[in-house]
């Protein structure tokens, strides 16, 4: 496996390869959801790259970034073990040289939910994903449906800006209690570990709803609000049953409805989603 801060380093190792290249892009602080994106792309590309960069352009001010888990050593001894050829871990100032100040926006896609939180996370994920793309150039690139509209956020961006590569979408990994594994699940002492579960409670009551055949989206998202409320040491941002390609709220769920939420819980941000 070659490990290297260097652009120039990864683009000639790059260009040493032959056959297909699958990029995986992460934060670090890996965990089983992540090795699932990455046995994926093991599995269907000859070459492997993971990214590994706490992109500051995706956090707010009050947000967690000096915080951030950063297990380094761990992680390279973890995508070793999974076989990866390839790992950049660029520094900032090699993500964003001085002078820096071209972004990529996704307007509409970017503004709710996750976007009305987090204003800029949405153009700090694209313009780092963006990056990431020219640099690795891979045939195909790997994100987890556990953030489903960084999901689809990027699918329009590669699709609007014509980036050569197929984004392939992995199913969440969960614990067994159904908490959808989070590299900021260690932010959680044991009390609000056990109350993190009501995401995917909240989830559940609403997929059992729909499939008891309630169709009217404003009963779906006020089954997950009730979930959220019993739990005391639940915060709740939003709830959502959304249009899973415009992400525009549904009155009425007609064919596909994505249901999700963001619950603060202690200092740990979490967000969960079913597609259904
Ligand atoms: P992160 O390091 O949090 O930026 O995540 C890197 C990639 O792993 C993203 O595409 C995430 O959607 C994906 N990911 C994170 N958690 C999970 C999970 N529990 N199951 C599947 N994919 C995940």
């Amino acid at each position: 496996m070659r490990t290297t801060n260097s652009l120039s380093e990864l683009k000639s190792v790059r260009a040493g390869m032959n056959g297909t290249f699958g990029l995986v892009p992460t934060m670090g602080a890996l965990h089983a959801g992540h090795a699932s994106l990455i046995q994926r792309a093991r599995a269907e590309c000859r070459n492997v790259g993971v990214s590994i960069f706490v992109n500051p352009a995706q956090f707010s001010q009050e947000e967690d970034l000096s915080n951030y888990p950063r297990p380094i050593e761990r992680d390279l001894d973890f995508l070793h073990d999974l076989g990866v050829d390839v790992v950049w871990v660029p520094t900032v100032e090699t993500m964003y040289p001085p002078g820096f100040q071209t972004w990529v926006t996704v307007e509409e896609m970017g503004a709710p939910l996750e976007g009305k939180c987090r204003p800029g996370h949405f153009r700090g994920v694209a313009t780092v994903v963006a990056k990431l793309l020219n640099s690795f150039t891979p045939d195909r690139a790997y994100f987890g449906q556990k953030d489903a509209q960084q999901v689809v956020v990027l699918k329009r961006m590669v699709r609007d800006l014509n980036f050569p590569v197929e984004l392939v979408v992995c199913p969440t990994v969960r614990e067994s209690d159904g908490l959808a594994l989070s590299s900021r699940n260690v932010y959680l002492d044991p009390a609000q570990r056990q109350a993190a579960t009501v995401l995917y409670k909240a989830l559940s009551a609403a997929q059992k709803k729909y499939e008891c055949g309630e169709r009217d989206a404003e009963v779906l998202r006020e089954t997950m609000r009730s979930v959220v409320k019993s739990e005391r040491l639940a915060e709740q941002q939003y709830v959502s049953a959304a249009d899973p390609e415009t992400l525009c709220e549904l009155k009425e769920v007609g064919g596909t409805v994505l249901l999700s939420l963001a619950v603060k819980i202690g200092r740990a941000r979490l967000i969960d989603n079913f597609l259904i």
